[in-house]
């Protein structure tokens, strides 16, 4: 049985910020039923200690952490059974008992490289006193990438860890983790580490530098985003040493947790339906419009939703161009999401000026976004990169075809539809441009239009099989291969 350590800075339903958590919450589970035995590594935030009862947290162990240089110098070690895997929590109040898991509406924390450093090595220490000896520690994005400089540089001799191989995931390379070079020696890694060809990168520290360097295997969300960031578009400044290693590099489509994710058990929605029976997603779409104070009565208009964190990357600042143009079409748009204020700021000021048709709830909201997903008749993507996005994957399952920008996973998950042979599961444009973006959604709402066409759109859409079944048994043919290098 292959032991698993997976390491991430958010799961459901401990904390939450991203598609990250979805995939660190529901792929340990899916390894686990193939018979891997995983364990799942998250801080505890205080966020997630509010809620630990519901989540059966049982406090397991306390340590400290010798050689450790920053502020905080002890961990206690919580623990929650899944059912088949376990996950445990490294509490440092001083370093994850605040607002926010990464950051404020302020901007980041300043200590976040040594936040997420100690997070790291409390984790390979939590190991080593537990004994539980992993064949394979999986790490995610810059916050776990330490834990990867950490095994090679200072537990390279040590006995607990010298059979085990590592992969590291990139959910998304624009975020690298970048600090000062002198906080190398705090968090007890050797100081020759800020050089170029380890983890310096343009005069700073770059912690998913470490996460590509120092792993037997790189991994990102999406077979298409895994090509994008060998190009000097995609790759952030380091697609030089991403095509390096372009032989450890792989894409792996991430899946959806249909058990969360399904509405004909959507205990979230006003209504439950399936593809032969979609009455109950007409009911969604007035709750949706009720939900969001838009008029729901006279003849139905088409209704755009989107779930969304308000970042650059997600070319909301494409969409805000294309509103006036939008609006003629006649439809009713919802979004749902919170980030950067200033486009906070702009939707807001485009909401008051159309507040019929157009519903703003800005704010981190499951159920809302559940009810988008059914309630939406298209859903709309418009990001400039996608490294995999979760969010066409759910509207497929929901029966709302996406209409997307072709990057990343969503080039890899959406198929023009083709109306001649009603083949396709929705609507994609090429340029970040505005009226790329409108004539994509033109095509969709002309579709939408026709009834016949319409319902063969909706259960191609629905009829997707996105589960994690098939991503698991990828990444475990993937720990066997590097398990069996010499
Ligand atoms: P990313 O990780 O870049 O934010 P993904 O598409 O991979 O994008 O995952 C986004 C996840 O976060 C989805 O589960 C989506 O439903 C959820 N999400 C994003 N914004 C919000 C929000 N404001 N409220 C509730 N859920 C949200």
């Amino acid at each position: 049985m292959i032991k698993v350590a997976f390491i991430a800075s958010e799961a459901v339903p401990f904390a939450k910020t991203g598609g990250l958590a979805d995939v660190a919450g529901a792929l340990p589970r899916f390894l686990g039923a193939r018979g891997a035995e995983v364990r799942v590594f998250l801080p505890l935030y205080g966020s997630t200690r509010a809620r630990a009862s519901e989540l059966s947290l049982v406090k397991k162990a306390d340590f400290s952490l010798p050689g450790w240089r920053g502020a905080h110098d002890r961990f206690c070690l919580w623990e929650s059974q899944r059912d088949n895997f376990r996950v445990q929590l490294i509490e440092q109040e001083g370093y994850f008992d605040r607002p926010g898991l990464y950051g404020t509406s302020g901007g980041d924390f300043q200590d976040n490289g040594e936040r997420f450093g100690f997070f790291c090595l409390a984790v390979l220490e939590a190991m080593k006193r537990d004994s539980f000896r992993p064949d394979i520690v999986h790490a995610h994005d810059w916050q776990s990438a330490p834990a990867l400089a950490y095994l090679r540089h200072r537990y390279a001799q040590d006995e607990h860890y010298k059979s085990t191989r590592s992969v590291f995931t990139i959910h998304n390379l624009a975020y690298q983790g970048l600090f000062d070079g002198d906080i190398l020696e705090r968090i007890g890694l050797p100081a020759g580490l800020f050089h170029h060809q380890e983890m310096e990168f343009y005069g700073r520290l770059n912690f998913l530098k470490a996460g590509i360097l120092y792993s037997s295997a790189v991994t990102t969300v999406s077979p298409t985003y895994s090509r994008e960031i060998q190009t000097p578009e995609f790759g952030c400044g380091l697609d030089g040493l991403l095509r390096h290693r372009s032989h450890v590099l792989s894409g792996i489509l991430n899946g959806v947790d249909y058990s969360e994710w399904n509405p004909a058990e959507d205990g979230r929605l006003a209504a439950r339906y399936t593809p032969d029976d979609l009455r109950g997603k007409a009911r969604c779409r007035t709750d949706l419009l009720r939900t969001f104070g838009l008029p729901s009565g006279g003849r139905p208009v088409p209704v755009v939703g989107l779930v969304t964190r308000l970042a650059g990357q997600k070319g909301l600042d494409i969409l805000a161009e294309s509103l006036e143009d939008l609006f003629r079409e006649k439809l009713r748009l919802v979004i749902l999401g919170q980030g950067e204020p200033a486009l906070e700021e702009r939707l807001a000021a485009a909401r008051d000026k159309h507040p019929a048709a157009f519903g703003l709830h800005i704010g981190f909201d499951e159920t809302v976004a559940h009810k988008i997903y059914a309630g939406s008749d298209l859903f709309l993507i418009p990001s400039r990169y996608e490294p995999c996005g979760l969010t066409q994957m759910y509207s497929l399952k929901y029966g709302t075809p996406p209409v997307v920008r072709a990057t990343g996973g969503l080039e890899d998950t959406v198929q023009e539809f083709d109306p001649a042979a009603s083949r396709g599961n929705g609507f994609k444009f090429q340029e970040a441009t505005s009226d790329s973006l409108l004539q994509a959604v033109r095509r969709a709402l002309g579709v939408m239009k026709k009834a016949d066409l319409r319902l063969s759109l909706i259960r191609n859409a629905m009829a997707c099989d996105f589960s994690w079944d098939r991503s698991a048994g990828e990444y475990l043919d993937l720990y066997r291969r590097i398990l069996a290098q010499p």
